[in-house]
């Protein structure tokens, strides 16, 4: 009997670990990492970072943001809901709030205060976030018993990855160099983050300077270091080495951001984190999600050809390295699953595409905005019908309309056709065709339906001419329709995926309910992308 017992238990153990669930999930978002930077600095990425993941995980080389505008927060939100701004509702990182005419941030909460630190920015919450995360719906799968964690330098990129549910979210703080989190998640912060701020790491990396990974004439990838493309935060011209000692002087501490070494914090953060919060050693699977944010910095400053370019990822790449060593020391190799992805990409800086004659140009909103105000002066006799524009909307002032007996229809189709004529605007569209219409899942009028909720966003939606922004003419941006915004990695390693590559259409909403089938829970409640877990089997 104690035999068959035994017997029984060890058939059953067996099976358990055959099918097991990852212990923990690693969620890594790059900011602004284009996919073709996996291929433009293969070469010389060591094999324990990028190389890692594709050699032994599944390299998904044709992925694609599924709306506009590809923004920082809406694409944290995207990645971990599943869902577009459509359904989860963050429809920019900044909007204009048509119930009384303001602006708010993505997740400004000024009903929470914040944790760790004397300053205002742990104002944060995911109250605007409407639709539920894998870190959500892994709470309520285990009834609370899973830990979810989030750890990033920008406060949307930390919260929005989190959920709701989560037990914290911690983000960099320009005021004081710590780490702090929101009266949303937790009353003080835990001892382990307390004595981490009191290390001062920042200031240490900010002491360092940044100096190149390698030999300046190895860098032939990129422009070379000094090219009117780039502009340099702190410094006349865009050369090497960056000594940060006069910024350090004057407690910029939002310095290290625009510095490899904030994706090194950002880590050290997250190893902190994994160590203490004893992630993946409970019954339950656990989270723990990460946004390395100085790439997008850097990538604003200096464009996406640039030597400072090329350093951060050939960086970011030994962070990963560590990150990836840490998980198989404390987990074992098999035991964890990684994904990683961006939130979105980044263009070409306009004025290096005009050097090579291919069409590419500089827009300002200020301008758009100017043009339409004297279109109403001139067709309607009144330059306050337009109210605001943002994230590429316009957003009309309806009771004025409704109380000076417009047609809304008539005047938005109107305006439209006004908006296509000026520099650089190549589409207009008003709100009853992003409303109403049905598009082919490739059409750009499709990408503006994904990205347009009907409660928040405005009247008219417009989109760019390829290879044209609102910036500055040194570094670039991003928010774009087009493939240098929505191209980006995704790539699953670990526990329940196998090695493999492909270059089928796939979207950036297809991670969340990948993950959630990976762990066997519910998908996030408005998903819309179909999981990706056949190409596993
Ligand atoms: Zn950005």
């Amino acid at each position: 009997m104690i035999f068959l017992v035994l017997n029984y238990f060890f058939v059953s153990a067996q099976k358990v670990s055959a099918t097991s669930k990852p212990k923990l999930v690693v969620g890594i978002v790059v900011d602004q990492m284009r996919n073709d930077y996996i291929y433009r600095y293969w070469n010389r990425y060591g094999n324990g970072g990028f190389k890692r993941l594709i050699a032994e995980g599944y390299h998904f080389k044709n992925a694609h943001y599924n709306y506009v505008p590809t923004y920082t927060g809406p694409g944290h939100c995207s990645i971990y809901t599943g869902a577009t701004p459509r359904a989860h509702g963050i429809i920019g990182n900044d909007w204009f709030v048509k119930t009384n005419a303001t602006t708010t941030y993505c997740v400004l909460d000024t009903n929470e205060q914040t944790v760790g630190s004397l300053s205002k920015n742990g104002k944060m919450s995911p109250k605007n976030q409407l639709s539920s995360t894998i870190g959500d719906e892994l709470k309520m799968n285990s009834n609370q018993r899973s830990k979810v964690f989030s750890v990033a330098l920008k406060d949307r990129s930390a919260v929005l990855p989190a959920g709701h549910a989560a037990n914290g979210a911690f983000w960099f703080d320009d005021a004081s160099a710590d780490f702090i989190s929101s009266t949303w998640y937790m009353k003080e912060l835990p001892n382990w983050l307390k004595l981490f701020n009191e290390k001062k790491f920042a200031k240490t990396y900010i002491e360092e300077g940044w100096h190149t990974l390698y030999p300046m004439e190895t860098y032939t990838n990129s422009l070379p270091d000094d090219n009117r493309y780039e502009g340099a935060p702190g410094k006349e011209k865009p050369v090497f080495p960056y000594d940060y000692k006069t910024q350090l002087a004057k407690n910029n501490w939002g310095i290290i951001k625009s510095m490899p070494a904030g994706n090194s914090l950002t880590n050290d953060v997250a190893i902190a984190c994994l160590l203490n919060e004893n992630l993946g050693k409970g019954d339950e699977t656990d989270m723990l999600c990460i946004s390395f944010s100085s790439t997008d910095y850097v990538g604003h400053y200096f464009g996406t050809r640039a030597i400072e370019t090329e350093d951060v990822y050939l960086r970011l790449d030994k962070d990963l390295e560590e990150l990836l060593n840490t998980l198989d020391k404390e987990l074992g190799k098999n035991n964890y699953t990684v994904f990683l992805t961006a939130d979105h990409g980044g263009a070409d800086v306009p004025n290096h595409l005009l050097d090579y004659k291919i069409p590419a140009g500089y827009i300002k909103e200020k301008q758009i905005v100017k043009e339409v105000r004297n279109f109403f002066k001139t067709n309607y006799g009144d330059t306050l019908l337009l109210a605001n524009m943002s994230n590429e909307q316009l957003f009309l002032n309806e009771q004025k309309i409704e109380s000076l007996k417009f047609n809304k229809v008539e005047l938005e189709e109107r305006l439209c056709a006004f908006l296509t004529t000026l520099p650089g605007i190549a589409e207009a569209y008003p709100s009853s065709v992003l409303k109403n219409m049905a598009y082919d899942k490739n059409d750009f009028r499709a990408l503006l339906q994904n990205g347009y909720n009907h409660k928040l966003s405005g009247n008219i939606a417009i989109i760019y001419q390829p290879g044209w922004m609102d910036h500055s003419n040194k570094g670039t941006t991003h928010g774009a329709a087009y493939n240098y915004d929505t191209h980006v990695p995704i790539i699953f390693y670990g526990n329940g995926v196998k090695k493999g590559e492909n270059f089928n259409y796939v979207t950036i909403t297809q991670i969340a309910p990948t993950i959630c089938e990976l762990l066997r829970i519910n998908q996030p409640n408005s998903t819309v992308g179909e999981p990706l877990n056949n190409y596993f089997k």
